[in-house]
């Protein structure tokens, strides 16, 4: 038999080398490969030797040639190809071993030049005529299946299945690889071809998915150096399906407000947000917002937490605790509960641009729902500054609730969540009705999305909330807008609707 092997990450090549060559296998290898494995003391030959022509334009033709493809693409028990070859000349190569040029890596370096160098051409041809003929060749692409490969060789165990599997793995490679190019001529023109290319990296296996009996894995964007790039989980069990789909707008909420917000967070929506002057006095204030709800959820907060919060922390049971960092005696703290999750975020790094939700045989793709500060008053009566503050903290919290989503904030503390109601008003019902001897005067409240009927207005009055925020757009709009009116209250329309469906 005998071997090709070309690669970038050069990882325990030195072994394969060897286990293939007392194996009687023998090795044909490119320049850098080559040297490498002839320093360790195992025969090779040079690329150029089977090519007849040496390595041209600084390596960007190296192997692409019909000595190497022919030798990997006859079919052997096909009496036509195998005349051919030997009219030809042309040896064959039974065994590829090729990893790609470092794609990746230049593009997180940012040089052009560079970035288009490390657009491997002959390694990827060679992995796909490979593939193609993995009936006659094997084709390894990682590392991780070098012994197994010497394993099965020595045993004569090379079955078809072990074959087609080497050829799934070999594709994945190169459609995964292609797929992160298109995406970065995506980037840099600014157009997306008829194929919106994504390029996954499977990361980890999940126990199970949002209920046991559902498979499930993480997946990494190389492209985005998102919230949760270089997550830290310093203690606690392993983070599960509903622990990273929970942890998500957690994290988006904390860092779309800012320094010291506090999020808690249970199934998908905020039960309890603030945004003060220390994290301590936040992680009050969004405690008391819903104590009932907050056990078993999931607390973000945007800065770092310490002792005094951690011993707060600790009086409940919270599945996560995300936060940019922990003081030392935090830790101590609440290291002491064996199950929560203590996790460490970098909440400087950029958001995401796009949301991907996957359909019975389609895939939608929106872009991220960013909001913005400004308002238009349309009531006579003006919110005052501090209105006005809390009107902007309720849409941006709102943002994040299900809809039909209402949110009742106070000195940038949410008094109330209502979430994932069918009609609005009930959103708002629902708050009254769970926070039966709560005082809402002065209160601020913000709507996802218009009022169809001047209720929720009636219902707020009644509540003593004085001010109101919601995006207009209702054919009805005047109707609250006159309700406002007649109460004193303030309302103003925000820049757009906040859906989240
Ligand atoms: P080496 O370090 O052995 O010089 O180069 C190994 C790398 O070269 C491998 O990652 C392989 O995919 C790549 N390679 C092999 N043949 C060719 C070729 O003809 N053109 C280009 N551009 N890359 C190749």
């Amino acid at each position: 038999m005998r071997a090709l092997i070309s690669v970038t990450d050069k990882t325990g090549i030195e072994d394969l080398a060897k286990g293939l060559s007392d194996l009687g296998v023998e090795i044909v290898s490119t320049g850098g490969t080559y040297k490498k494995i002839k320093e360790s003391g195992v025969e090779a030959i040079e690329i150029d030797e089977i090519t007849n022509f040496p390595e041209i334009l600084e390596g960007r033709v190296k192997t692409l040639s019909p000595y190497v493809h022919g030798g990997i693409l006859y079919k052997r028990d096909e009496d036509s190809h195998v005349a051919t070859v030997k009219e030809h000349n042309i040896k064959p190569i039974d065994i590829v071993v090729v990893n790609l040029y470092e794609f990746q890596k230049a593009l997180e370096k940012g040089n052009p030049e560079d970035i288009i160098e490390n657009i491997d051409i002959g390694g990827p041809s060679m992995v796909r005529s490979a593939a193609k003929n993995h009936k006659d060749v094997l084709i390894v692409t990682d590392p991780d299946d070098y012994d197994e490969l010497l394993e099965r060789i020595k045993n004569d165990d090379l079955d078809l299945s072990y074959r087609q599997n080497l050829a799934m793995k070999a594709y994945n490679l190169t459609a995964f690889y292609d797929s992160v190019i298109a995406r970065y001529f995506s980037e840099l023109t600014g157009e997306e071809g008829k194929y919106k290319t994504y390029g996954f990296e499977k990361e980890s296996e999940l126990r199970y998915g949002e209920n046991p009996g559902q498979e499930a894995a993480l997946y990494n964007d190389p492209f985005v150096k998102g919230l949760m790039e270089n997550m830290e989980v310093i203690h606690g069990k392993e983070m599960s399906y509903n622990n990273y789909n929970d942890l998500n707008p957690a994290l988006e909420l904390a860092q779309e407000l800012g320094e010291n917000a506090v999020v808690a967070l249970k199934h998908q929506s905020p039960c309890g947000v603030a945004q003060r002057q220390s994290v301590y006095e936040s992680y009050i204030k969004a405690y008391e917002c819903d104590s009932q709800s907050i056990f078993g959820g999931i607390v973000s907060v945007n800065g770092i937490v310490d002792e005094k919060t951690a011993e707060e922390m600790n009086k409940i049971f919270l599945e996560i605790i995300a936060a940019r960092d922990f003081t030392d005696e935090a830790l101590e703290v609440l290291t002491q509960k064996k199950n929560v999750r203590l996790v460490k975020i970098n909440f400087d790094n950029q958001t995401v641009k796009e949301e991907i939700r996957y359909l019975n045989g389609k895939v939608l793709i929106q872009g991220k729902d960013f909001g913005e500060d400004e308002v238009e008053i349309v009531t006579d009566k003006k919110p005052t500054e501090a209105e006005i503050k809390d009107l902007l903290f309720a849409q941006k919290v709102v943002k994040y609730v299900k809809s039909n989503a209402i949110v009742v904030a106070k000195d940038m503390q949410t008094l109330g969540c209502g979430a994932g109601q069918q009609s609005r008003i009930w959103a708002l019902e629902s708050i009254k009705d769970h926070f039966k001897d709560r005082d809402f005067t002065g209160a601020a409240m913000g709507s996802d999305a218009f009022f169809p009927f001047p209720d929720t207005v009636e219902l707020a009055h009644e509540m003593g909330i004085s001010s109101i925020i919601q995006p207009g757009g209702s054919i009805k709009d005047q109707d609250s807008i006159d309700k406002c009116n007649e109460y004193e209250m303030s309302m103003v329309f925000g820049k757009s609707r906040h859906f989240k469906h």
